[in-house]
């Protein structure tokens, strides 16, 4: 009997491994139109150049003037993408670039690049192999911060736009470019113009952004692999103030402010969410499998059997566990201000990013929960952000993606999870769709230069992101 009921499982094991599909599937090549020439010594200049304008922060005095600067070196580097498009500033320095279809009744395509950066550490200047903002084009690359988040793909958008503008291609389907100036601060720009679209009715048939890339080493399979971010985590910070009496540290009462809020951040992150093998991480692998060894195949087609081995194995980094269930950070603490001095209130604020099918109201009900019975109040350190609709990977313009990231079907695309947020979640009530990838090939160390020292652009990767965006607008648009 027992014999029996194992045979059956083996034959129900192999059934759904040989059943197993990918949820991707990709466009015949000749559904892609091709990219029009271009000149990628120029581009590589350019994005040199672009990466000389300071664009840390525009709310910063000494920092503002860069901005107007780079928005006219902009106008002046693509005239011809320029004289067909209707430009227009919102926020005070986020950019609105409309190039007008000819069939009004489509709806429009948005690509979004920020063209802000974030500073450079302090003291850091000199570990990089060129400065941060020469823009040096050596060793087949450009340096400097911003190269590839972001204004690296805002310059290839460009480069694209003016190849296609020249070469006479002229849009059926409307083509919105917004580039915000505060993305690594707020995101208020690409609010604005999210607003300026809303007011004006406009629909979007998809939206493209930042967010993830094509990794070299992707880990199950040790082969470039493509991720096309299909959903994004919610973002919120909770602040757990404690409140107390306070006092001269030489008498102090049984229980400190300092105590009672440690006390609730142990208890908030001693009941972690539980991980799950479900949503774009699970569709992930499903896209993946079918090129992974058989032992992969067979697990990710029976997780009703090898959830907790699939859940360990993606758990194994920080950065896979991340895509598994909304994560809980603590990151600042306050005291009193004194060594000697009792604390008056005690705060601590946790950073947390939730994971799709999940909710901000169930964080803070989890944290309320978690501190039942201690003497804290929690709230909201400013109001949330929901996690993200989950984008369709059977939309036209998600096979239009896949294909040109699969590089003529050489490359595997699955849909991911983007765990940082982005520009585009402004949006998200507009579009169908919201993608956000970057065809940029580089290894999971290499995408530690993000935000980090020698941030650099090679040329292939530059050529790859003109051409990628040149044959989406061709297609997309056309
Ligand atoms: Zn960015």
């Amino acid at each position: 009997m027992l014999a029996l009921s194992l045979a059956a499982l083996a034959g129900t094991i192999a059934v759904r491994t040989l059943a197993l599909d990918s949820p991707v599937t990709l466009l015949d090549a000749e559904a892609v139109a091709p990219a029009p020439a271009f000149d990628l010594d120029g581009a590589a200049r350019r994005v040199g150049e672009a990466v000389r304008f300071r664009t840390i922060r525009a709310s910063d005095e000494a920092y503002a003037p860069e901005f107007d600067r780079f928005h006219e070196w902009l106008a002046s580097a693509y005239p011809a993408a320029h004289a067909v498009m209707q430009k227009e500033v919102v926020a005070g320095r986020t950019l609105v670039y409309t190039w007008a279809g000819s069939d009004a009744s489509r709806p429009a395509m948005l690509l979004l690049a920020h063209h802000d950066v974030v500073p450079v550490t302090g003291g850091t200047d000199s570990q990089w192999s060129h400065p941060p903002f020469s823009g040096t084009v050596a060793d087949g690359a450009v340096w400097g911060r911003g190269t590839i988040d972001d204004k690296g793909s805002l310059v290839a958008i460009f480069e694209a736009l003016e190849a296609l503008a020249s070469h006479g291609f002229r849009p059926a389907r409307t083509v919105i470019v917004v580039s915000g100036h505060d993305e690594e601060t707020g995101g208020t720009g690409a609010a604005a113009a999210a607003q300026l679209l809303r007011s004006r009715g406009t629909q979007l048939e998809f939206v493209l952004d930042e967010g993830l890339a094509t990794v070299t080493d992707f880990p199950l399979l040790g082969r470039p692999v493509a991720l096309v971010g299909v959903a994004e985590k919610g973002y919120g910070t909770l602040r757990i103030t404690a409140p107390a009496t306070g006092g001269h540290s030489s008498a102090p009462p049984p229980e400190t402010g300092v105590e009672v809020m440690a006390r609730a951040v142990l208890a908030i992150t001693s009941q972690p969410f539980p991980m799950r093998f479900d949503g774009p991480a699970a569709d992930m692998l499903r896209a993946l499998a079918p090129h992974a060894p058989l032992p992969v195949r067979v697990a990710v087609a029976n997780d009703w059997l090898f959830e907790p081995l699939l859940v360990r194995q993606l758990a194994s980094t920080p950065g896979g566990a991340a895509t598994l269930h909304t994560t809980i950070a603590p990151t600042m603490l306050r005291g009193s201000p004194q060594e000697n001095v009792l604390p008056q209130d005690a705060a601590a604020w946790i950073n947390y990013r939730i994971a799709p099918g999940h909710s901000a109201a169930a964080v803070l009900d989890h944290a309320r929960a978690a501190t039942g019975g201690l003497a804290v109040e929690i709230d909201w350190q400013r109001p949330p952000y929901e996690p993200s609709r989950v984008s369709s990977t059977g939309s036209d313009a998600f096979r239009l993606i896949a294909t040109l990231a699969s590089e003529r079907g050489s490359v595997p695309v699955a849909p991911g999870l983007v765990t940082a947020t982005t520009d585009s979640r402004s949006f998200a009530d507009l579009a169908g769709d919201v993608y956000r990838y970057q065809p940029i090939h580089a290894s999971m160390r290499e995408f530690e230069m993000i935000h980090g020292t020698d941030e650099h652009l090679k040329l292939e990767n530059l050529e790859r992101l003109v051409t990628f965006y040149a044959r989406l607008v061709a297609t997309a648009a056309r």
